[in-house]
């Protein structure tokens, strides 16, 4: 046990994207608080920021079907493509703050420039695109979107996914040429090496493991050094817990009321990853599909481009799975450890309601590589097993709670910020569309924590975010100066830098 305690303004959990963003946020806003980070881990970004770990997709809902649905008499509900759209704007000129104020230096060291594309077979699925495509390519947001069901015109858009195929199944696709790979571990990288120079105290390999109210108000955590078993007590005005897969059981730790009855639902991911540089470079697209019939929304499977490691690469999948683990090096007693007498009923509603979803899961995760590859075919029809490895990627907690319209035991797929009433405490649930709105859902966090800050906090506010307070879609004007300042500062207008 060490004696070591200290008392900060702000602590945060984690040194993942989320944590970094709000971190990069109030050093910009409240130069002058003290800021610590605990990570249970030996580096930053390790665990679903990580760059292997998720897709990179710049959710901006420019080629992800499942954030449009179709309403019964055959028109398209874009309103949820619209919300993360604009959610994703705010991410870019966030980003493009940091860059035009030197604080990031390249902008290609964590965003490419990217086209982002559906893909789908079969006459209903291609009536769905085109109707999907009048809906979307009318709103300024999505302003450039292309459709075609043209052999010839995809044959040039996506070569290698055209190559070999035999079907006559109509096939059709959308494309538009302002989407993005980012590279969401370098970024939680690069803004932590930020705020190291901003005096920002990270600590690695220190794991939180109790957070308790103390009698003054403020937070006390107990965190332990996971090489050494030392014990350091810290608190802190404000805490965030920016655990990923880690927060559920923070929360609960915390004892707040707002984190009763709310579980979690596990679920893996697995990428197939091109080793094959020729195919590679046959490749230049984003290219999501629609998700198999009983399949979860965040399995749907894609065909991308990707760039890490200052190398261009192919991923598809991600291909869903089960595993009773809350982070990739988490505990295979997390899901069971997380069930507590005041979330057990909504954990057993939710357990009868998704026996079909758990029996799909599980039996992803028994296919083998051979039955991927036979997933992989659908898109790359002459795909050659050789050319392809599996890679183990992150796992994402889908929040289970009560609601009014699903009843008990109700699985969320979209994030959660958990507060306490007095704003002292917050913790992010759950996992879509995850990174890419990781500035929105800071920004929502602001706002509930410190809203005696906000209006002092405005005009730097609207600095770094134009738009801020200002809907997009009501301003196409304001949606084309935004598009143009994100596109210089992010360097998004070129074709990508050659990489080695
Ligand atoms: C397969 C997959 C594909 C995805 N694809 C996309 C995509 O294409 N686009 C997109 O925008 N998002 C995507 N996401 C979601 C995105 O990756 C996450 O939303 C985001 O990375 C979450 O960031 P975070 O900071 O909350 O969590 P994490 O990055 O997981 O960071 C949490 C950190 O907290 C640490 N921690 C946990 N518990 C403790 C503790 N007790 N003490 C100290 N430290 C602790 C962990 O070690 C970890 O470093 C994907 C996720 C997965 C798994």
């Amino acid at each position: 046990m060490s004696n070591r305690q200290t008392k900060s303004d702000v602590i945060l959990i984690g040194a993942g994207i989320m944590s970094a963003t709000l971190g990069t946020l109030l050093k910009e806003l409240a130069p002058d608080w003290e800021i610590k980070v605990f990570e249970k881990l030996a580096s930053a970004g390790e665990e679903s920021s990580n760059e292997w770990n998720n897709a990179g997709t710049g959710h901006a809902a420019l080629c992800e079907l499942n954030y449009t649905s179709e309403k019964p008499d055959g028109s398209v509900d874009i309103s949820k493509a619209v919300k993360i759209n604009e959610q994703f704007q705010v991410s870019m000129q966030f980003w493009s703050y940091l860059v035009s104020s030197n604080l990031i230096r390249n902008p290609q060291d964590f965003i490419m420039p990217l086209p982002h594309m559906s893909l789908v077979m079969g006459e209903k699925n291609v009536a769905f695109l085109k109707n999907r495509f009048e809906a979307l390519s009318n709103n300024p947001l999505f302003h450039g979107m292309e459709y075609s069901a043209d052999p010839a015109t995809l044959e040039k858009w996506i070569p290698l996914i055209m190559k070999g195929r035999t079907s006559n199944e109509p096939i059709a696709a959308t494309k538009i040429d302002t989407g993005t790979d980012v590279n969401f571990g370098a970024l939680t990288r690069l803004l932590l090496d930020y705020l190291q120079t901003k005096k920002v105290n990270i600590e690695y390999k220190q794991s939180v493991d109790d957070i308790k109210r103390t009698s003054d108000g403020l937070w006390e955590l107990k965190v332990r050094n996971v090489e050494s078993g030392s014990v350091e007590r810290h608190t802190a005005k404000f805490v965030f817990i920016g655990g990923g897969g880690g927060s559920l059981h923070l929360l609960q730790k915390s004892g707040i009321p707002e984190g009763k009855a709310i579980g979690g639902f596990p679920v893996s991911g697995l990428f197939m990853a091109c080793n094959n540089q020729e195919v590679i470079e046959q490749h230049h697209a984003k290219v999501y599909g629609k998700a198999p019939v009983g399949a979860p929304p965040m399995s749907v499977p894609h065909l991308d481009t990707r760039y890490i490691d200052n190398k261009k690469t192919l991923l598809f999948g991600p291909f869903a799975g089960f595993s009773p683990k809350f982070l990739k090096t988490g505990s295979i007693f997390d899901l069971v450890t997380s069930v507590k007498p005041h979330n057990l009923v909504t954990m057993l509603a939710a357990g009868a309601k998704n026996v079909s979803l758990t029996k799909y899961l599980i039996q992803q995760v028994m296919l083998s590589k051979e039955q991927r590859m036979a997933d992989l075919r659908g898109f790359v029809p002459d795909a050659k097993s050789e050319d392809w490895d599996l890679v183990v990627a992150g796992q994402r907690v889908q929040v289970i709670k009560d609601t009014n319209e699903g009843g008990k035991g109700t699985l969320q797929f979209g994030t959660e910020v958990i507060t306490a009433a007095d704003g002292s405490i917050a913790a992010l649930l759950g996992a879509s569309p995850g990174a890419s709105t990781a500035v929105q859902v800071m920004l929502e966090v602001m706002q509930k924590c410190f809203p005696q800050h906000i209006k002092e906090w405005e005009p730097k506010l609207k600095e770094m975010i134009p738009s801020y307070g200002v809907s997009l879609v009501q301003n196409p004007e304001l949606i084309k100066e935004i598009h143009a300042l994100t596109a210089r500062a992010l360097d998004l207008n070129g074709e990508p830098q050659p990489v080695v």
